[in-house]
């Protein structure tokens, strides 16, 4: 494909080896290759100005750990912006953005350029300066924010056209009916469980009614059992389904 990708991404990273990583196999790393989406790493440290090459220094007040400089970041983000312009700027954070469906959602939209922390982090100026969208993969702390940027990549990429679908009718709908998803009678539910063959398998059976053929009672099977999981698993959704409904 010579044609623009529908979406790009650059990471700024202190390891650029480790991009696509992941993403250079499977269903991302077709659509990297045949150029529906693409992705380039930029090394934070080539905007290094001393001969040592500094990107940190230590915390202003104290404390352990050393913080990535400004300016450095600077140059680097503003490199990335020459490159792809109008690109959301986001900063893998603890502190940011929960990573939902929903945000991932809009992202997909945008290209992305994306700084991933390491050390203690980022001066705070530069993401203030570059108005950058803090976001977290999670509550807990990764030591650098390379995987958690991979993550947001591959969720966004799996939603273009051409990505999953590959042209085959009905494959889209794994991605409409899948947990999380908004847009389906599953808005707001995990998903139902799966099986396939052997239909008997250490002395475990298939529920009968997904061998009956019988598709609307297996769409209302699989309801019932999205609405049971999501509600022993993740109460905090389940009341938001409810509210939602009355
Ligand atoms: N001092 C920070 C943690 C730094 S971890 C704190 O206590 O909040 C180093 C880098 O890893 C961060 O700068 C960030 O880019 C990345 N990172 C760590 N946890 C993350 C998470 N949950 N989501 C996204 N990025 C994360």
């Amino acid at each position: 494909m010579t044609s623009k990708p529908l979406f790009s991404a650059i990471a700024l990273t202190l390891f650029p080896e480790m991009f696509p990583g992941p993403l250079g196999q499977s269903l991302a790393g077709t659509a990297l290759e045949k150029g529906i989406w693409s992705l380039k790493p930029i090394n934070i440290r080539d905007f290094a100005t001393d001969k040592h090459a500094t990107v940190d220094d230590k915390p202003y007040g104290g404390g352990t750990g050393m913080v990535i400089k400004p300016d450095i970041v600077d140059s680097a983000v503003e490199a990335a912006k020459a490159q792809l312009p109008g690109a959301q700027v986001i900063y893998t954070s603890p502190r940011g953005k929960p990573l939902t469906q929903p945000l991932v959602e809009t992202l997909k939209n945008k290209d992305l350029i994306i700084l991933c922390g390491r050390f203690e982090g980022v001066d705070h100026r530069v993401i203030e300066h570059h108005e950058m969208l803090e976001v977290s993969l999670g509550d807990f702390v990764l030591s650098g924010g390379e995987i958690a940027a991979l993550a947001l990549l591959d969720a966004c990429v799996r939603l273009l056209p051409g990505v999953i679908g590959r042209g085959q009718a009905g494959k889209e709908d794994a991605v409409i009916e899948e947990s999380f998803t908004q847009t389906s009678e599953y808005a707001g539910l995990l998903e139902y469980p799966h099986y396939t063959r052997p239909s008997f398998w250490k002395g475990m059976s298939v529920p009968d009614i997904l061998l009956s053929g019988n598709h609307e009672q297996i769409k209302t099977w699989r309801l019932e059992q999205a609405r049971k999981i999501t509600q022993a698993r993740r109460p905090d959704m389940w009341t938001k389904v409810v509210d939602t409904k009355e």
